[in-house]
């Protein structure tokens, strides 16, 4: 039978914490088995995994936060995280222990996490997971020296062979026992804390001075985000109560435009935003850079703490990994392997995609149609199909391309691949000036350039991050996707080499996503011969050891990056296809155009004046979009776009894109379905057949890949722009980065569309 639940013993709350990858998840499941509940945190909508650990006699709540590699709150998730574990979230029990999970054999970059947590001012227990893996390759840790260092107990544990983990729960035990004040670690110089009191007292006047603060003001997270309001009855009167915990405090200082900044000044309101500035320019006076003093103190930290723990035992035997590694991590053989699964990926993304595409291309069609029969013409039908449908319909189609690709590029990071290419690159980018530290960033570029640009933040020296931040935006990242698919659907021929492995649409993809990475290699060479003139810093990779890849990671990732495709195509997209389609549409008298639309949709199929009705539908159609304010920008910028091969409706939906690149697709899909030229197989057959008023076709293979070539090329992303901005705290960079891109992509458009024509 049951025993009634205890009502007086709350089970203390432990939470477990590490970077991604080290089997936080394995090990939360080892030490919680089934007992799981999920939920949200209260007021927002943020899940909460919660497990029940027996620990003999004394049972914990085990609270899972999502694995990170720095508390560093960069979005509301993030922050609510920090908040659990700064007991910063009101009607949350706080958490009396952090357990973190910390991959043995990358003790160094795992260290980082460790000595945020070690700020927190709570125990620490850490898991030494993997060690398994450690000890197979042959490298030994001394554990009680790190354990001593560190001043926190650290247990071995391998999640996924079950071993350590009584030792694990007794630790815990003793940590929950011993109710000794902890005190915060000091990683960081002494000025900064300096720094972080005089600013926290300047909050505190600020708060004094903006009272009286009504009840309802007090959030713990701005509405916007959904954040629970306290009840009056709750709400401390004293302003200090009201601060965050100074951890919270200290990433205000640190983490420009981070998600902590945001939480304060909706609480405090713009006033706020000048006190916090005036106390950063106080830091950057005090120690430079708050990004490089924070990664440099962290860094060399890690550096003391493991001084004599890591030793390689000099005959630990082959593994399957080193075994594999000799191949792979090969100067030779391992970049013809990178190359080829590269080619594999690009390839599958062709293979499997064709399907669910028909069917997205089908339904949007039968939207259209059915929109169609159900109005009269006129200008909402006009909105709906020509700009709404043809605009968005035409972005959302390449989703299972997208999926794929990240499909692909999930397995091969989760299986551990993706850290051999970054061993291999980082031999080519030393010699091209950039560490290789800059690779993880300029990979995850390839999803999107803002994380790729945030990620720099891990390359301790100054003038490589900034060398990797000018560099990361020319990496073909997802939004460039679906211009290279759509202009290679309409114009690269499907033929295959190799008894059908190999495809000239794949094999041009690929070339496509090579453009920015070749280019890459000259521009940081110039800049870090010039502005950001310096030595390479020496880095230590560290290889994970090969595994089956998690099946549940790879599907997360899918569906991130999906939904983010999605909302951009709900939003942005769906917006910037309303302008353009009342920019093509007015002015302009609609009016002959709608009666010859009604007549050709009244008229019988087989009717022999059909065709006549509808070339004059056409022409007329044609002519209100070269009329429109459209087509007036469109003529007055064709003569800068003449020697790319682009005719006006090109220019336009290059210039559009300016804010985001996908803007091109819904641009030109609603340029042609407002003059009319689509056809049954819509926007690519528009394209295809697209003419120029003389007859001669605007499209060609040269002209298509101008176009692709400035796509490649081309800084047509506010949001990089911005985010490039914020982590250089200038606008110079972004300045140059949009001026060299741009100036670049022009160029190279103009080459291959010149020497282009010179072969087809
Ligand atoms: P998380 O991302 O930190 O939650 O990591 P997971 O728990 O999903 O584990 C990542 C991978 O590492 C999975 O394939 C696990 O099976 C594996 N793994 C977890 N713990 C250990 C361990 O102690 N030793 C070894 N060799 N593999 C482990």
């Amino acid at each position: 039978m049951l025993s009634p639940p205890n009502a007086t013993a709350a089970p203390a709350r432990v939470a477990l914490v590490g970077n991604p990858n080290t089997g936080k998840s394995t090990l939360f499941n080892a030490l919680a088995g089934m007992n799981v509940r999920t939920g949200n945190y209260p007021g927002v909508t943020i899940e909460k995994k919660l497990g029940r650990c027996d620990l003999g006699g004394q049972a914990i709540d085990l609270l899972d936060l999502p694995g990170t590699y720095s508390l560093a709150p960069r979005s509301p998730d993030e922050l609510v995280a920090v908040e659990v574990l700064t007991d910063d979230l009101p009607h949350e029990p706080p958490v009396e222990l952090i357990i973190c999970v910390v991959n043995a054999m990358m003790l160094q970059r795992n260290l980082f996490l460790v000595s945020q947590l070690l700020e927190l001012d709570k125990p620490v227990v850490i898991a030494l997971n993997m060690i398994d893996s450690a000890r197979a390759r042959g490298v030994s840790i001394d554990v009680q020296r790190l354990s001593k260092q560190l001043g926190v107990p650290v247990i071995c544990t391998s999640a996924s062979k079950r071993e350590g983990i009584s030792e694990l729960k007794d630790a815990i035990k003793r940590g929950l026992q011993h109710h000794g004040a902890t005190s915060r670690d000091r990683v960081l110089p002494e000025v900064f804390y300096q720094v972080r009191d005089g600013f926290r007292e300047s909050l505190v006047s600020h708060m004094n001075a903006a009272q009286p603060v009504g009840a309802g003001d007090l959030t713990t997270a701005d509405d916007s985000m959904g954040g629970s309001r306290l009840p009056e009855s709750e709400v401390p009167r004293d302003p200090r109560e009201l601060l965050p915990d100074d951890y919270l405090i200290e990433r205000m200082l640190l983490d420009r435009g981070g998600e902590s900044e945001r939480r304060l000044l909706g609480r405090l309101g713009p006033d706020a935003a000048e006190t916090l500035s005036s106390w950063r320019a106080k830091l950057a006076a005090e120690v430079g850079d708050p990004i490089d003093m924070e990664c440099n103190a962290r860094y060399s930290w890690a550096r003391q703490k493991l001084a004599g723990v890591v030793g390689e035992e000099p005959d630990g035997g082959a593994s399957v990994t080193d075994w594999l590694d000799q191949v792979l991590t090969h100067r030779v053989w391992g970049l013809i392997c990178f190359v080829l699964v590269m080619f594999l990926i690009f390839q599958s993304i062709y293979s499997f995609a064709s399907w669910p595409m028909d069917r997205i291309d089908e339904a949007t069609g039968a939207i259209s149609d059915t929109i169609t029969s159900l109005m009269a013409p006129g200008m909402l039908r006009s909105l709906i199909t020509d700009g709404v449908i043809a605009g968005v319909g035409g972005v959302l189609i390449f989703l299972p391309q997208i999926a794929l690709l990240f499909f692909f590029l999930a397995l091969l990071e989760d299986c551990g691949y993706m850290a051999r290419a970054s061993f291999l690159v980082d031999r080519l980018m030393t010699a091209f000036g950039l560490s290789g530290k800059s690779f993880l960033p300029m990979m995850s570029s390839f999803a999107c350039a803002v994380p790729g640009v945030m990620a720099t933040r891990v390359i301790e020296n100054r003038r490589d991050r900034f060398a990797t931040i000018m560099v990361a935006p020319l990496m073909s990242c997802s939004a460039r996707l679906p211009v290279y698919l759509l202009l290679i659907a309409a114009f690269i021929p499907a033929t295959t080499y190799l008894g059908g492995f190999l495809s000239l649409p794949a094999i041009v993809l690929m070339s496509m996503y090579a453009v920015g990475v070749v280019v890459a290699i000259p521009v940081s060479l110039i800049l870090k011969k010039t502005l950001l003139r310096g030595e390479v810093a020496p880095f230590v990779l560290e290889l994970p050891e090969y595994k089956v890849p998690s099946i549940r990671v790879v599907l997360w990732r899918v569906w991130e990056a999906s939904r983010a495709f999605v909302v951009r195509a709900g939003t942005l997209i769906f917006a910037a296809s309303i302008v353009i389609w009342f920019a093509g549409y007015w002015p302009g008298d609609h009016s002959r155009q709608y009666e010859l639309q009604a007549r050709l949709e009244a008229i019988d199929p087989e009717d022999a004046s059909r065709e006549a009705i509808a070339t004059e539908l056409k022409s007329e159609r044609a002519r209100l979009l070269e009329e429109s304010t459209l087509g007036q920008i469109g003529h007055a910028i064709e003569p800068a776009v003449a020697p790319l091969g682009w005719d006006w409706k090109i220019g336009v939906g290059a210039v559009a894109s300016f804010p985001a690149r996908e803007v091109i697709i819904a641009t030109l899909g609603t340029i042609y379905s407002l003059g009319g030229e689509e056809d049954e197989e819509g926007l690519i057959g528009a394209i295809r057949s697209s003419k120029y008023p003389d007859g001669t076709p605007v499209y060609s293979i040269p002209v298509a890949l101008s176009i692709m070539v400035f796509f490649a090329l081309c800084a047509q992303c506010m949001s990089t722009l911005l985010v490039i901005q914020r982590e250089t705290n200038s606008w110079f960079w972004p300045a140059l980065s949009f001026t060299y891109m741009t100036v670049l992509a022009y160029l190279g458009a103009m080459v291959t569309y010149q020497v282009g024509t010179r072969f087809f």
